[in-house]
């Protein structure tokens, strides 16, 4: 097992470029104004597809061999990494097969299809969707991408945060959205090389603090599915390369509530007049609670999608 390096970060930024949008960098005045903090926001709710997982899909598939290609990626997920493999595959004449729950909400299907992705569905409570891609994935010799347990995913992901040192330079702290710890694994390589001196930031639900944990005892902790409206971190544990990878590169792990990333939204909504989905709100919700303690500090916070089923967000904004 290989880890990877800020080696392949730059490998990532070179196959993804011109794939990829260069997402761009918004500031809020009032952000800065309440942290006393200069505070750069990378946009990856304008990403392709809605989130940065574009980035470690697409590097993936392009990592391949050409043989590889021609028998096709297989993912399982009904979240923004199966909308990132359909569209990453679909643009690179690469089959790609879903797996995904059968109740899973029609708007996803409909997007991961409309990216050409071909769905397979599965019963949750009866079958194991693991078992289920390992079964296909062997039957057809397919390459399973896992969204973020992998050498070409996190490096992808990196390029999120190289993207943003190479436009503001150094920063004093970033602050990162973890799920399974794919982003802020890939982005912690980038600040090691391009902002020595930042210290990393991995920021999860309350209620499902496993990465915290983790790090605190040393060793990878798994929880239950935690119950937050942070739908894209709702993972269990982290992953045999990440792990490794934040323990040696991430400062530390902080929580925030649900209600915080609401308020959070919120000030995304009405201040700057964009649209970020409940997890994509994790890292800027633990900048707005440190507040003062950034007084003076540069700081960059990764917004890490905007993917929001409309009336679950009209609910939230309203409440
Ligand atoms: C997947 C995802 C995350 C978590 O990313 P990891 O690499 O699993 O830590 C955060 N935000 C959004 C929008 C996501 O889709």
């Amino acid at each position: 097992m290989r880890l990877p390096t800020y080696a392949d970060v730059l490998l990532a930024a070179g196959r993804i470029s011109g794939a990829a949008h260069r997402t761009p960098v918004m500031r809020s005045r009032t952000a800065n104004a309440a942290c006393g903090a200069e505070i750069f926001f990378k946009c990856e709710n304008f990403q392709r597809m809605g989130a940065f997982k574009f980035r470690g899909a697409y590097n993936a598939i392009a990592a391949l061999d050409e043989e590889r290609k021609r028998a096709g990626v297989l993912a399982f997920s009904s979240g923004n990494h199966a909308q990132a493999i359909a569209l990453s595959a679909q643009i690179q004449g690469v089959h790609a097969v879903i797996v995904m729950p059968e109740d899973a909400p029609a708007a996803k299907l409909a997007a991961t299809r409309g990216y050409g992705g071909e769905v397979i569905t599965y019963d949750r409570f009866r079958e194991n969707r693991e078992e289920i891609s390992a079964r296909i994935a062997a039957e057809r010799g397919m390459s399973l991408i896992p969204p973020y347990d992998h050498p070409d995913v996190i490096a992808g992901q990196g390029t999120a945060a190289s993207e943003l040192f190479a436009e503001v330079g150094e920063l004093d702290a970033l602050y990162v959205c973890v799920g399974g710890g794919g982003l802020v694994s890939g982005c912690a390589l980038a600040a090691g090389e391009l902002s020595p001196g930042c210290a990393v930031y991995g920021v999860e639900p309350e209620a499902g603090n496993d990465a915290q944990q983790s790090l605190r005892s040393g060793a990878i902790v798994t929880i239950a599915v935690p119950h937050t409206i942070a739908d894209g971190a709702q993972t269990t544990h982290l992953g045999q390369y990440t792990f490794p990878i934040m323990r040696e590169r991430v400062r530390d792990i902080l929580t925030v509530s649900d209600a915080q990333l609401v308020e959070a939204m919120k000030f995304f909504a009405q201040r700057m007049k964009i649209v970020v989905e409940p997890t994509g709100c994790l890292g800027a919700a633990a900048v707005f609670a440190a507040g003062r303690e950034l007084a003076g500090q540069r700081v960059g916070v990764i917004l890490s999608g905007g993917n929001v089923d409309l009336g679950a967000y009209g609910r939230l904004l309203a409440s």
